[in-house]
């Protein structure tokens, strides 16, 4: 989704709502996302400089890391951004010939803020048909 920000003059916003549906993401267990993201904010010209400000909340399925029992969670996050910073060239430019891709700024930001470890619960106790690696027998 792109959103032309050409004619917007200093001191002017556009609002925007975004929704997408997310690939699954692999990287740290199996992360479903069954329904799309939900994005809402404004891009502002702050002098010259685009700033994008905006909130995303998304559901997702995660697999518990220590049971492996299957839960969701509702994700969200907050994002801002500047559209036109030249010298930032870690991300792909989300400013194309007056228009900003939204998809380059709003699922990278979601894929961020998915933890390395997620437990169904925070006291999860595991699988009590597994055993514990060191004592043999299941966790107390
Ligand atoms: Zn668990």
């Amino acid at each position: 989704m792109k959103i032309d920000v050409r004619a917007l003059q200093d001191g002017k916003s556009v609002p925007f709502r975004y929704t997408s549906l997310l690939p699954p993401f692999d990287d740290f267990g199996r992360v479903l996302f069954p329904h799309p993201v939900e994005a809402e904010g404004s891009i502002t010209n702050r002098r010259g400089t685009l700033v994008l400000e905006g909130t995303w909340s998304v559901w997702a399925e995660f697999r518990c890391d220590r049971c492996d029992a299957p839960f969701s969670r509702k994700l969200s996050g907050s994002v801002t951004s500047i559209l036109n910073d030249e010298d930032d060239r870690t991300l792909p430019l989300p400013l194309d010939g007056g228009f900003c891709n939204l998809d380059a700024i709003i699922p990278p930001d979601v894929i961020l803020a998915v933890e390395t470890k997620n437990l169904c619960t925070d006291d999860c106790p595991g699988n009590p048909n597994w055993r514990c690696f060191d004592y043999g027998g299941p966790k107390e």
